[in-house]
Parts: C-alpha cells; sequence; structure tokens
C-alpha cells in the first residue's frame, strides 16, 4: 500500500521536497499531501519589494494548483495546529486531522521578540505577503496623514534590526517612500528613516568593505543608522532605545531576528532554545526517524565551526531536495546518505538599483548592477527549478 508523505508548509523546502520525493516515488509507492495555510508559494526573499510598494502580491506568488498541475502531489489548505507524534497524526486548525507515515516538517519560522516590552503589540512583521500588504498600506496611510496632521511621528519610520532583511526592506523604502511623498503632496525632505541596530555594525557576517558600501549607499539616500543601540521599549507611538532615546513614530518594523515555529517548539521533537528542531545528518529529527525537519525550523550545525548556518532560503531548498532523496531511499529500503550545504553565496539587495554580495565558494564580492543583475538571476534560477516560471499568477 501506498505510504502517505505528509510534508508541512509550501515553502523553499517544503515545495523541494515534494518535487523531490515524487521524483523518486511513484504514485503507487507513495501518496504526497502538502498542506500549507495559503494557497500559494511566496518567494519571501523578495517580500521588502511588494511592502514598500515596488510590486504587487501577485509578483511574488505562485498558486500551488498551479505549481503543482500534472505532479500528482496533493496540496491541503490549512494552518497546522499540532503535530502527534505517537499517533503520527497532524491536526489541522479546522478540527480536521491527517495520519502520516513519513512527516517532513517544514514550516519555516516566526519573528523573535527577545521578550522586548511592548514589541509585539506595536510592531510590524514582514514574514508573508499579508504583512507586506499591511507594511505598504500602513505607510501610505501615515503619509496621507501627515498631510493634515504635520505630525512628525507620521513622517518617521523605523526598522529594528539590521540584518539582511531590515536591510534589504530599508533600501526599498528609501527608494518607494519619496515616490509616495509625491503622489500624496508631501515633501520627502520631511521623511525620516531609521535603521536601529544593536550590534556596532549592520548586516552581521559581511566583510567591513561590503558594509561600508551599503551603510554609504542607503545613507546617500536618506536612511540613518542608530547602531550599537538595542531597541528596549515599544509603545504605539514611541520607540525607546537602550541609551534612553525616545523616537516618535507610528512605524516600527521588527526583522530583529528568528525562531522556529511554535507549532515545532509544541510537538515534543527535541528543540533547542531558539525553538528549532534538534536533527541528525540526514535531517531526521532525534529519536523519530519517521519525521524530518528541514529549513529555518531545523538546527542545522555547521560542522567546522559548530555554530548554526544561518536560516536562509537557499539552505531551506537545498535541505528539502536532500530531504525528498532521504524519503525514496527510506521507502526503497537504501541507506541514508548525510545533507552537506553548498554555500553558493549571499545576495543583499539595497533598493531598486544596487545590492551587495559574496559568492560562491570563495566568497567573492559583488556590488552594484552586477550584484542586483546576480540576485534576479538567483531568481530566476530557482522558479526554473521548481517550475514555477510560468505559474505565477
Ligand atoms: P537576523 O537575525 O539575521 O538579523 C537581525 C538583526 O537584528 C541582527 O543584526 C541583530 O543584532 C538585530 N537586533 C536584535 N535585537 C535587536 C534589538 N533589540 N534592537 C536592535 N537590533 C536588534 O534576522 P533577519 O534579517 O530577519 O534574517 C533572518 C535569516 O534570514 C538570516 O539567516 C538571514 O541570513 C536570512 N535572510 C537572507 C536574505 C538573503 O539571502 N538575501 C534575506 C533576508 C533574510
Amino acid at each position: 500500500m501506498a505510504k502517505h508523505v505528509v510534508i508541512l508548509g509550501a515553502g523553499y523546502g517544503g515545495i523541494q521536497a515534494a518535487l523531490e520525493t515524487r521524483r523518486g516515488l511513484t504514485a503507487d509507492a507513495a501518496k504526497i499531501t502538502i498542506v500549507n495555510r495559503e494557497p500559494f508559494h511566496q518567494l519571501i526573499t523578495e517580500l521588502h519589494q511588494p511592502a514598500a510598494g515596488r510590486l504587487q502580491e501577485k509578483n511574488i506568488t505562485i498558486p500551488l494548483d498551479k505549481l503543482l498541475s500534472g505532479k500528482r502531489i496533493g496540496v491541503c489548505l490549512g494552518e497546522v495546529a499540532s503535530i502527534q507524534l505517537d499517533k503520527r497524526t497532524v491536526a489541522l486548525a479546522d478540527g480536521s486531522e491527517l495520519k502520516y507515515d513519513i512527516l517532513v516538517v517544514a514550516l519555516g519560522s516566526e519573528s523573535e521578540y527577545f521578550g522586548i516590552e511592548g514589541l509585539k503589540e506595536n510592531s510590524f512583521v514582514l514574514k508573508s505577503v499579508h504583512d507586506a500588504t499591511r507594511i505598504r498600506s500602513h505607510i501610505e496611510d501615515c503619509i496621507e496623514r501627515y498631510k493634515v496632521t504635520e505630525d512628525p511621528a507620521d513622517l518617521t519610520f523605523a526598522v529594528g534590526g539590521a540584518g539582511l532583511t531590515g536591510i534589504e526592506l530599508i533600501g526599498e523604502l528609501a527608494d518607494m517612500i519619496p515616490i509616495f511623498c509625491k503622489k500624496h503632496g508631501v515633501d520627502p525632505k520631511n521623511v525620516k528613516l531609521l535603521s536601529v541596530e544593536a550590534m556596532p555594525t549592520i548586516l552581521p557576517g559581511f566583510p567591513e568593505s561590503l558594509t561600508d558600501r551599503a551603510k554609504a549607499s542607503l545613507s546617500a539616500r536618506g536612511v540613518e543608522f542608530l547602531t550599537g543601540v538595542p531597541l528596549v521599549k515599544m509603545e504605539p507611538d514611541q520607540a525607546t532605545l537602550k541609551d534612553g532615546r525616545i523616537i516618535q513614530t507610528h512605524t516600527m518594523i521588527w526583522t530583529g531576528g528568528v525562531r522556529g515555529h511554535s507549532v515545532v517548539q509544541n510537538s515534543g521533537l527535541e528543540v533547542e532554545p531558539r525553538g528549532r528542531a534538534r536533527i541528525n545528518d540526514s535531517l531526521q529529527a532525534e529519536g523519530h526517524p519517521e519525521v524530518f525537519v528541514i529549513g529555518d525550523s531545523a538546527l542545522l550545525l555547521n560542522k567546522e565551526t559548530g555554530r548554526p548556518y544561518p536560516p536562509t532560503a537557499q539552505l531551506a531548498g537545498q535541505m528539502g531536495i536532500h530531504c525528498g532523496q532521504q524519503i525514496y531511499s527510506l521507502l526503497k529500503g537504501g541507506e541514508l546518505e548525510p545533507f552537506t550545504p553548498h554555500t553558493q553565496g549571499t545576495l543583499a539587495s539595497l533598493g531598486r538599483k544596487d545590492a551587495i554580495g559574496m559568492v560562491g565558494e570563495r566568497r567573492l564580492e559583488v556590488t552594484g548592477k552586477p550584484a542586483a543583475w546576480l540576485k534576479e538571476g538567483s531568481k530566476l534560477r530557482y522558479l526554473t527549478q521548481i517550475g514555477g516560471l510560468f505559474a505565477r499568477a
């Protein structure tokens, strides 16, 4: 009888895991079901663009029915509520249940608030196209309201955390906010665009040459950097920094870090303090060979440094492909193989026309248009790989 492979999450890891599992197993050998809250796959590495109004949401989503058409992969729309490891079932928020033989957990991450007072209630996050829509319409509302209130807080936009998410977003905002201002008859000179970062420098893990380049590019477009000072409190109309500084603003977009998904944390799987599941070399959860955990919810350690790999889309995709291969090995009685990540590099856009990055194993530095083209190229390569180039909405 066909085994049931249930994949939770249709993100970068889940989609690749589904496609690869199906590549290796016929429908007689395995029924594959992918569970997702939304009826589409989101290119979450591109969320900064709709958040700042450059692209529409439909440009960065791919309907699952189109993407998976003819691939014999079932889609179950619903929100995963919990996993029952003992019964090998997954409960959905609507009360229904799915029984699995093999489970792939690819639910991504959630925002980490580090217990900062008022932050969750009074900030925006950028984790989905819905978040992007919310941010864009809030920014337009603030600009429109300023025409009436002339309150500087309405034109002060803060991004908390200057990692890749925060920097890519602020680069895009620096380009797009002046366009919104023009549309609403507001002088863009009155806009304050703040990047608040706890560490002394932006973009942890990037060499100084590139962080300096990023700062220069963004400063030239009006971004102000408040580095070396953590945000410690957030209220509806003001942010408090550790040195006592107060920023009057109605807009804090929090990009200060991520943690494993709460479903993983509450599943009974072994997790570390940031909520990520401990996995073995073949990506199986500790003590549960029938459960694979991939992407941002898994703790993947770099054997050389002993530190976790940063949770990137690139890594999630590679884990998804490897996981699919392990599943068909497992079901065909073959040997499981350890996962080895291949670093292709990291590219960060700094708005519409600029980018920085490190390419290849040797981390060759690239800047400006070539870096922006490489970033666009990597998106197109990904879309081609999953068969999503012409499947967009
Ligand atoms: P991150 O953890 O990489 O960066 C968060 C930043 O917030 C850090 O610099 C941290 O010092 C800062 N911070 C934390 N607490 C703070 C506080 N109280 N006040 C001010 N600053 C504070 O998080 P991210 O940028 O969301 O990225 C998450 C993961 O996704 C990373 O692994 C990243 O590499 C990956 N990512 C990759 C890309 C890309 O490849 N282009 C884009 C986005 C995200």
